[in-house]
């Protein structure tokens, strides 16, 4: 059975070139690059080239530039850094659908004393700029809110929220996880202090990231040892990952525009064929605010899991919105702080899109998903068969 990966926002599939580059440092050039002789030479020589391919993707400066180890690691070490440095202030800004590399890390820092302010979103799962103002108070020490939400793909207008953190001389950090590769970032236009991506989420490899440090910003390093990326994070460099990392980013900074534009195609095919096949769904989140690749829809009185089930019967990767903790399904905190209800988050299910997705298995998935959902509809006691227009769309 042929696999249709629709679940690209949990991790991608390393692209073939990316591979290509990286093979020869698990082999052949498998020096170290702090060595002084030139066999490890090399390989500094070249991670420097992945340095100035990861700068490009940003518009930023290589120096800028510092390799970690995930996404998490990179949010851990900005926030980390940012209270270090202002030993003054005790206060965090950050959103209520943050990743958990934010929200559980916050969570933790609260019980250490920090007062948290999780901004809420509306039901399109944007965030009132007049409230984030509010928020920002003189013992802020650090804001952090993602550039794209992994779940719905609303983008928040962090150029904007940087600007005004800046004003009042407070640091900015933005998970742009799963904004890289997606939409454009240029970080000569903005003030955003610090930013996190991860490897795996634009067709590199996992357990590789990147923290973007502005010139001028302060930094206290998370992971202290050698003398490895300036001083700023120690550790032998993974080397083929960070060589395949500069490979994904050339490649996403080359293709972004047409590439994107081919996924969000496919993105609204989906969406428009299950909206016309399918009555009682609906689109969560604000719709054009919101990254190409990323449909998160509710299909009423329905359970997640038993949609994905089915789908994984025909080959068919998803995700839902729901997650399994400790044996219980618990309801997703970011269609929770969206307000949709309860029947709608049980019953959602995120697709994400990549470049290698085709028409052919969006319309495979058109096909299926209606006799699934008419199939569980069937054994739902929650599912009135009077109700057959579609809502909320
Ligand atoms: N932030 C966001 C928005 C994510 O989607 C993820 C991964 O799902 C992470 C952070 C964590 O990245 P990593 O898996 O590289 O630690």
């Amino acid at each position: 059975m042929k696999t249709i990966y629709l679940d690209n926002n949990a991790t991608t599939m390393v692209a073939p070139e990316v591979i290509d580059e990286m093979l020869p440092y698990f082999s052949d050039l498998y020096g170290n690059p702090s060595s002084i002789h030139s066999f490890g030479g090399e390989v500094a020589k070249k991670i420097a080239e992945a340095r100035q391919k990861v700068a490009s993707l940003l518009n930023a400066d290589p120096d800028e530039i510092i390799f970690t180890s995930c996404g998490t690691e990179s949010d851990n070490a900005a926030i980390l850094s940012a209270l270090s440095l202002n030993p003054g202030k005790n206060h965090i800004v950050t959103s209520r659908v943050e990743h958990p590399a934010v929200k559980v890390l916050c969570e933790r820092l609260a019980t250490k004393g920090y007062r948290i302010t999780e901004l809420p979103v509306d039901s399109d799962g944007l965030i009132d700029i007049d409230a984030y103002r509010r928020s920002l108070t003189p013992d802020t020490a650090v804001v952090s809110i993602m550039w794209a939400n992994n779940e719905t793909g609303v983008i928040f207008p962090v150029e904007h929220m940087a600007y005004l953190a800046r004003e009042r001389g407070i640091l900015f950090h933005t998970d742009a996880v799963q904004a890289a590769g997606k939409i454009p970032i240029n970080m000569r236009n903005n003030q955003i202090d610090m930013l996190s991506i991860s490897g795996h989420k634009l067709h590199a490899p996992k357990g590789i990231g990147i923290l973007y440090i502005r010139r001028g910003t302060s930094f206290s390093p998370f992971l202290i040892g050698g003398h490895q990326e300036k001083g700023r994070r120690g550790g032998t460099e993974n080397v083929p990952s960070i060589i395949g990392l500069g490979k994904a980013c050339e490649l996403a900074y080359q293709n972004l525009e047409n590439e994107n534009g081919y996924i969000k195609s496919l993105r609204d095919r989906l969406e428009d064929g299950l909206i016309n096949k399918i009555p009682r769904c609906k689109v969560n989140g604000h719709r054009q605010k919101r990254l190409p690749n990323t449909s998160n829809m509710s299909f009423e009185s329905v359970e997640g899991e038993s949609i994905l089930l089915l789908l994984d019967q025909y080959g068919i990767c998803a995700s839902s919105g729901s997650a399994c903790t400790s044996g219980s399904i618990q309801p997703s905190h970011v269609l929770r702080a969206m307000g949709v209800p309860y029947t709608m988050i049980h019953g959602s299910v995120r697709f994400s899109l990549s470049k290698y997705n085709t028409e052919e298995e969006i319309d495979f998935v058109i096909d299926i998903m209606p006799k699934i959902i008419e199939r569980l509809r069937q054994m739902s006691p929650y599912w009135s068969h009077e109700q057959t227009a579609c809502t909320g769309v």
